[in-house]
């Protein structure tokens, strides 16, 4: 094949992009998820006749191989499942993956567990995948890795004797090195990540805690710096370091947020909720969304703003994940915990101060929240993107409602001109935030809802898309996005993260 060109994309992520359920007749009922990755991965893997390896997620019994096959040839594109022994499932996903990787890679590292048998695990679960994908595939593909299961791919599949073009995109935040030098096997794990050779992450900023790392650990390297792109020089090696801030269909939200049954449910929702503000919050049970700390901004907001009392209501929606993990339980019963204290201190007849569901959303139910909503509250202590806070803009087809978002989610950087930036540890500035976004003219949340929605919509999931693809192809600095997040501005009297990462 010519060099640099991509004849075949293989597509490699933990879990197969389908949902895979029993059905009462005991036959399998194999349908494709409605993710965003799958979204904009779907097409060009359609085009290419592309391939997705993955693990179908059942951890009892396998797919067969003949009801994949006949789900690949609904979707356009070829299903491959990885099998993993039972025995080495828990430890490698629960383990490694979620309760070491995960809290770490969120600046969490107190909740982070080092045990030597999750590494093994991991370990062994990288090389399933990698026997996997050389059985599946040739020296003339392109295998784009997904997320931090999957960090010892292209190493895994050199030592079975069958390297391949290897790129990888990190989903979720990289640390700082300080952070980082806490795992044990933080040499394996970018050994195993500098084995590929485009490493895409979300910011500017995770690629910087990268090449930091990779200074601090690696002897010899060379670092060449393009804006902020980088390349890595390994002896006779290559190393491409990027960012490629994820997104969302953009188009496909606002369209269907504008449909009949998401306006007649926006109409319904009006009838029924009391005449206040509406705020939104809808996140996954997990302890870097900083649910807590969010509710205690509303309480300490409505203690000193008085008139947000029957005036607002906040609308908590937190989609159930991990239940069978004990810290998550414990994070339940926090949120539920303060949830009733709050409506306790404030509920006056007809007005409740919190409303919390604790469920899944129908995809209707979620755009007419997003829609209806006057604010969405976002505030993650750490978030690797967060598609809420681009979905709730895309879904404002009015243009009058107010971001108020997390500096530490990586969306942060794109939509720091329309929301109001806040820092989630710090209660009363969330307080603040929230009074603010109460007060703020409508003119003003035009113009930053605007600003906002543009912005996505310049830059959606298949911008993302064609980015990444495009350095992989030219393997140049220079082909790799220009796009306005790269460039921060500094807007007067608000913290800049260049500043606390001087060159
Ligand atoms: N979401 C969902 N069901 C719901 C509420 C939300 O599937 O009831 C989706 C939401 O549309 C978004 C995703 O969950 O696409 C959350 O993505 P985000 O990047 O904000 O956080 P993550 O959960 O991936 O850390």
């Amino acid at each position: 094949m010519t060099d640099g060109a991509i004849k075949r994309l293989v597509v490699v992520s933990n879990r197969l992009p389908v949902v895979v359920e029993r059905g009462a007749d005991g036959a399998w009922d194999v349908r494709q998820g409605a993710g965003g990755l799958v979204t904009a991965l779907a097409p060009v893997l359609r085009d290419r006749g592309g391939l997705w390896i993955g693990w179908p997620g059942s951890r009892d019994e396998d797919i067969d191989a003949a009801t994949l096959a006949s789900v690949s040839g609904q979707v356009g594109y070829r299903l491959v499942p990885v099998s993993l022994p039972s025995e080495i499932v828990s430890d490698y996903y629960d383990g490694f993956a979620n309760a070491t990787i995960w809290p770490l890679f969120h600046d969490l590292p107190s909740r982070s567990i080092f045990r030597p048998s999750y590494w093994r695990a991991y370990t062994a679960a990288n090389e399933h995948f990698a026997t996997a994908i050389a059985a599946a595939t040739t020296e003339d593909d392109w295998v784009w890795v997904h997320d931090y299961h999957l960090m010892l791919v292209p190493q895994r599949l050199q030592a079975a004797g069958a390297p391949r073009r290897c790129g990888f995109f990190l989903h979720i935040p990289f640390p700082p090195v300080d952070i980082y030098l806490r795992l044990p096997w933080r040499f394996q794990v970018l050994h195993g990540l500098l084995s590929h050779d485009l490493i895409g992450l979300q910011t500017a900023r995770d690629a910087r805690n990268f090449v930091a790392c990779v200074r601090a650990l690696v002897k010899g390297v060379k670092v060449t710096r393009v804006g902020e792109s980088y390349s890595l020089e390994l002896g006779p090696r290559r190393v491409q370091v990027g960012a490629f801030p994820i997104s969302i269909d953009f188009n496909r939200f606002a369209t269907r947020a504008a449909a009949a049954d998401v306006t007649l449910e926006v109409a319904r929702l009006r009838e029924v909720l009391p005449d206040n503000q509406l705020i939104l919050g809808v996140d996954r049970l997990d302890y870097s969304k900083g649910i807590p700390e969010r509710l205690l901004a509303l309480q300490d907001a409505l203690r000193r703003y008085p008139e947000l009392q029957g005036n607002v209501a906040l609308y908590q929606v937190v989609v159930p994940s991990r239940e069978h993990v004990p810290e998550y339980q414990l994070l339940k019963s926090e949120i539920e915990r303060l949830v009733g204290e709050i409506n306790g201190e404030f509920t006056q007849p007809g007005w409740q101060p919190v409303h919390y569901v604790y469920r899944s959303l129908s995809m209707r139910d979620l755009l007419a929240f997003y829609r209806m909503a006057d604010i969405c509250l976002v505030t993650s202590l750490k978030d690797g993107m967060n598609l809420v806070s681009k979905e709730y803009c895309a879904c404002s087809i009015d243009e009058d409602g107010v971001l108020i978002l997390s500096e530490f989610a990586g969306s942060a950087g794109q939509l720091r001109r329309g929301a109001l930036l806040v820092n989630p540890h710090d209660i009363e500035g969330c307080a603040d935030a929230i009074h603010a976004a109460f007060r703020m003219p409508r003119s003003q949340r035009r113009q930053r809802m605007r600003q906002m929605r543009r912005s996505i919509e310049r830059s959606d999931v298949f911008w993302w898309t064609e980015s990444y693809l495009a350095a992989a192809i030219h393997k140049r600095l220079d082909a790799f996005p220009t796009h306005e997040y790269f460039v921060p501005d500094a807007p007067s009297g608000r913290f800049d993260w260049a500043d606390a990462y001087p060159e």
